[in-house]
Formats: structure tokens, C-alpha cells, sequence
């Protein structure tokens, strides 16, 4: 593609990207929600629709809460993930598209996940051999649609350019992040909708993992 430079790294979002999960990730984020609001934490009329679990997280920490509340929520998104995880299973495509990346890119893995279940799917479904760099939600300051994650990764391989990245990811999460980070977006699924309404900005959209070959 004309307008995507030499890439030399990719990062990748992985539940849904990479990795079929089967994360209910609607329950967790409703569960989340409702236990901030049962504590006082969030009012009644928070617009629920408009978030991920991440965000609201992210809210409910920038208005201050304490370490206990926190953990807790953050013990519920623990229980959604390894149930989730459990039969984990690869998204068409992925590991053909690894075998033809893998030693000729930096390949990082950026996700919301914690870094201990981020592993373990990407040991079960053995693909994890193919990444340069796993970065969970511990090893960013906040979770996407941050940019943290993306930037950590970007400091951790100084000697990839900026411009010489790319992102792909299913999520509108993903592409905030990755715009915010200063790296281009690639989307990948079929969250278009929702990402034209968040405004994010995609280089190009794939509906098969294997046509990212296309544009690297
Ligand atoms: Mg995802």
C-alpha cells in the first residue's frame, strides 16, 4: 500500500484478533459496572453502552478509588478471562499469517489481558514462540484505548521507527490506542460500524488475517 511505509514491527490485539476467546466480555463489563455502582462508585445513569470493561475501569480509577475496590473489580475481570480462556482456540488464519511473519518482524502482542493469562492462551494455542514481546495490562500505566501498551512496546525496540509499525486489532480500543500511540491501524473483523463511530481512522480493513500479507 502507497500510503503505509517499510514496516518492520507489528503489534497485535489478541481476544478476537489472534486468539478466539471465548471471554463473555458484555457479561464482564456489565458485572464490573455493577459492582463500582453497588459501592458508590458510579452513578446509576453511567452510559454503559459507550464503554469496554477497560474504560470504565480507567473512569472509576481517575475519580480515585480505593486499592481494595479495585482489586476486587479487577479480580472479576480475572474469573471472566480464565473462564474464557479455557478452550481457547485460534482465529482463522493466524497461524499461517505467523509462519510468514515470524523472524523477518518484530512481532509484540498488546492486550488488556493480564500478562499471566495473556501467556497462557498464547502457550496453549502455541503460537506465543512467534512473539518478541508480550505486553499485558500490568506492564501499562492504563489500559487501551490508552496509548501506554503501544508506547511501552515502542520504547522496549528503540530501533524500529515510529512509522515503521503497524497495529491490527478488532476492537475500537485497539485503534485509539494505536492512533494515539502514533501508529497506523489496521482493523481486522467486523466492528466497522462502531469504529467509524468512534471516529477511529484505519489504514485498511481486513476481513481475513492472512490479507494483512497485503500490506506489510
Ligand atoms: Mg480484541
Amino acid at each position: 500500500m502507497n500510503n503505509i511505509n517499510k514496516i518492520r514491527g507489528i503489534m497485535f490485539d489478541m481476544d478476537n484478533t489472534l486468539l478466539k476467546s471465548h471471554i463473555d466480555f458484555q457479561s464482564m463489563k456489565l458485572e464490573i459496572a455493577g459492582f463500582f455502582m453497588e459501592n458508590g462508585l458510579l452513578p446509576e445513569t453511567f452510559p454503559i453502552a459507550e464503554h469496554t470493561a477497560s474504560t470504565i475501569i480507567e473512569h472509576v480509577k481517575l475519580k480515585g478509588v480505593s486499592k481494595k475496590l479495585y482489586e476486587t473489580a479487577m479480580k472479576i475481570a480475572v474469573d471472566h478471562e480464565v473462564r474464557g480462556m479455557e478452550g481457547a482456540g485460534l482465529e482463522p488464519g493466524a497461524l499461517g499469517l505467523l509462519q510468514a511473519l515470524v523472524k523477518k518482524y518484530v512481532l509484540v502482542i498488546v492486550t488488556n489481558n493480564s500478562f499471566q493469562a495473556a501467556s497462557q492462551a498464547l502457550q496453549i494455542t502455541g503460537i506465543k514462540s512467534n512473539f518478541d514481546l508480550i505486553v499485558g495490562r500490568e506492564q501499562m500505566q492504563a489500559m487501551k484505548p490508552s496509548p501506554s501498551g503501544y508506547l511501552a512496546a515502542k520504547q522496549h525496540f528503540s530501533s524500529v521507527k515510529s512509522d515503521e509499525w503497524i497495529s491490527v486489532g478488532d476492537s475500537w480500543i485497539d485503534g485509539r490506542a494505536s492512533m494515539d500511540a502514533g501508529i497506523p491501524f489496521i482493523s481486522y473483523g467486523r466492528s466497522g460500524l462502531l469504529m467509524e463511530e468512534k471516529g477511529i481512522r484505519t489504514v485498511a480493513h481486513i476481513n481475513d488475517l492472512m490479507q494483512l500479507l497485503d500490506y506489510v
